[in-house]
């Protein structure tokens, strides 16, 4: 548990040195900490040591996880940012618009539909990324290049819902350029939907093996998971 601390800041370092590299401000780029799989206490050691947004994949875990964390740490809820980044079926949606703030994984008009109907009228819309599958990966989430744009403008309609931008998980590259060129693909979509009069801000991608890439392309949060709690 002592090393999360450690790994963390390892992190950061990694997330500065690549702005630099990059010519970006790391105030640019939002770290995301991927706590899927490890419990309330491993969250606690990062929000401890500053880390105040978390990533989870697995909806029914991360709502055990969500309200674990709030009942040890008595953190003010809005003080910790709680992001959905896994695949979402239907049935998960509801629990999705009550528990989480952002959602980085929505690839179809029929599950933002839900999430913005279900999102309670005391919260803040539910701020959304779109998934990209931005190299046709075969097993992949994700809604391909050319739908983007058409599921972004529905999207973008819905009130319970603040689109914010693009998510997406290329296959692992074989080095920095061709890694850097696939992240750049996701970034060309992106400024296309702000061509097109979107207000976007956010492009999530790059995780332990590839943020340096994904920054050099222009991610704005990056999605850590191995790298600060350890191998799942
Ligand atoms: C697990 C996961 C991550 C973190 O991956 P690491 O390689 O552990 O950093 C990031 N994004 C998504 C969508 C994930 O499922």
């Amino acid at each position: 548990m002592t090393t999360i601390p450690f790994n963390l800041q390892q992190v950061r370092d990694r997330i500065r040195a690549a702005c630099e590299a990059a010519g970006r401000a790391p105030a640019e780029v939002q770290l995301l900490a991927v706590s899927k799989t490890f419990g309330p206490q491993a969250v606690q050691a990062a929000w401890a040591a500053g880390q105040f947004a978390f990533g989870e994949n697995y909806i029914q875990e991360a709502v055990l996880k969500i309200s674990a964390f709030s009942a040890l740490t008595n953190a003010n809820p809005s003080a910790v940012q709680w992001h959905c980044i896994g695949p979402i079926q239907s049935n998960k949606t509801r629990l999705v618009a009550e528990h989480f703030d952002w959602v980085h994984s929505v690839d179809r008009l029929k599950t933002a539909q839900r999430l913005s109907e279900q999102r309670p009228a005391g919260l803040a819309p539910l701020q959304v990324c779109i998934q990209l599958n931005v190299d046709g990966g075969a097993n992949k989430s994700g809604v391909l290049a050319p739908e983007a744009a058409a599921l972004a403008q529905q999207v973008a309609a819905l009130p319970g819902l603040c689109l914010r931008g693009l998510m997406s998980i290329p296959e692992p590259a074989p080095d920095f350029a061709s890694a850097v060129a696939v992240f750049a693909r996701v970034r060309a979509v992106f400024d296309a939907l702000r061509a097109d009069g979107l207000k976007l801000d956010t492009l999530s991608m790059g995780m332990s093996a590839d943020l340096e890439a994904a920054i050099h392309a222009g991610s704005t949060q990056v999605r850590v998971g191995s790298a600060i709690f350890g191998a799942r």
